[in-house]
């Protein structure tokens, strides 16, 4: 009898040891769980990404950055839903996606870029990654997070305009604005392969001030650059948007016309020719005119490649200034 009542209090003591033991784990197991939730909940609190969990209709979770890209309080947010902080723009692409992920129709991580609508009515460029939806209650539910990428979007269009502004004073004259000799000559090589493809004609028009040097001896070189630019300017005015107007040097400009026949280009040049010379010059109280010379050439029926085509066509000028100055001429193919 005492040794049974011995071996039932033994057991007892086993029993309520290996309780007090499971016990032990357990609160160890909760204690380790609530430490790893906190240490989980922190990081997603402090987060530099914008995090937040929705319904699709309503956010049900967002983190403190979520809340300062949209401008937005977290309570505030959460009476609100995600198309609430898009532009009006994004809406109906947004719609689709929400309704998508919530049907479980996607199935893999996303990224895309939005317009924000914030508080204050400001707009920020931010870029949202989603995924497939998770589980909430039973429910599903969308996680976006949201990286407001303005200042790295206006950064990459600042490179963009530099890079513009770089390629512009490359090409450029800087007296007249006019494409200069080096962009000219890449130009004109690329325009009779692709003219060649096509079975296509490119014209060119060289023009070249008389007198110019009279014009710089008598008026000084102050004037003599206005009328430069003059000329210049009338060369854009009367350009379609695939010409390409350039100064080759000093007083001697081209004028590059893909595609024309001719008798356009002809006319092209006496139009030129015509309106420079009707430019008054203003020159120690006296007005002066200048007239220009002009020559005009076109590939391929005048020549098949880029330095015999220049070569032509200055020749077409040259014949233009013996014959008088002030004149248009074509290549003359008999006299080649
Ligand atoms: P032609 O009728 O035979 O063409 O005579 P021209 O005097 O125009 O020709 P020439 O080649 O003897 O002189 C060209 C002049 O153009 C000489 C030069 O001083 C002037 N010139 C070249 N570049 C510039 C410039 O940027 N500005 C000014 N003002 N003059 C320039
Ligand atoms: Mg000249
Ligand atoms: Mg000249």
């Amino acid at each position: 009898m005492a040794r049974d009542s011995l071996t039932i209090e033994a057991q007892l003591g086993q029993r309520t040891a290996e309780l007090e033991a499971a016990l032990r784990e357990n609160e160890s197991l909760r204690r380790s769980l609530r430490e790893s939730e906190e240490k989980f909940h922190r990081l997603v609190e402090r987060s530099l990404v914008g995090i937040s969990l929705s319904d699709g209709h309503r956010f049900i979770y967002v983190n403190p950055k979520f809340a300062e890209i949209t401008g937005y309080s977290v309570d505030e947010l959460l009476h609100m839903g995600p198309l609430d902080i898009l532009a009006k723009g994004d809406h109906s692409q947004a719609s689709e996606m929400l309704l998508r992920g919530l049907a479980g129709e996607i199935i893999s991580n996303f990224s895309t870029i939005i317009n924000i609508l914030r508080k204050d009515g400001t707009m920020v460029i931010g870029e949202l990654t989603g995924g497939p939806s998770v589980d909430v209650d039973g429910k599903p539910a969308l996680i976006a997070m949201i990286e407001d990428i303005t200042g790295k979007v206006r950064a990459d269009d600042k490179i963009k305009m530099l890079n513009y502004r770089l390629w512009e004073q490359a090409v450029r004259d800087p007296l007249t604005d006019l494409f200069n000799r080096r962009y000219f000559e890449e130009s004109l090589a690329r325009e009779l392969i692709h003219a060649q493809r096509q079975g296509q004609t490119v014209g060119l028009v060289m023009g070249d001030l008389d007198h110019f040097k009279s014009v710089n001896d008598t008026c000084g070189h102050q004037a003599g650059d206005q009328v430069l630019r003059a000329f210049a300017g009338l060369m854009k005015q009367y350009s379609r948007g695939s010409d390409i107007p350039c100064r080759y040097g000093g007083e001697e400009f081209l004028l590059l016309l893909p595609g024309i026949t001719e008798e356009k280009a002809l006319e092209r040049a006496e139009l030129l020719r015509t309106r420079i010379a009707a430019i008054p010059v203003e020159c120690h109280g006296q007005t002066l005119y200048v007239s220009a010379s002009f020559g005009v050439a076109v590939f391929p029926q005048h020549a098949n490649d880029t330095d015999t085509l220049i070569s032509v066509v200055d020749k077409a000028m040259y014949q233009a200034k013996a014959a008088g100055r002030n004149r248009v001429c074509c290549v003359d193919i008999s006299a080649e």
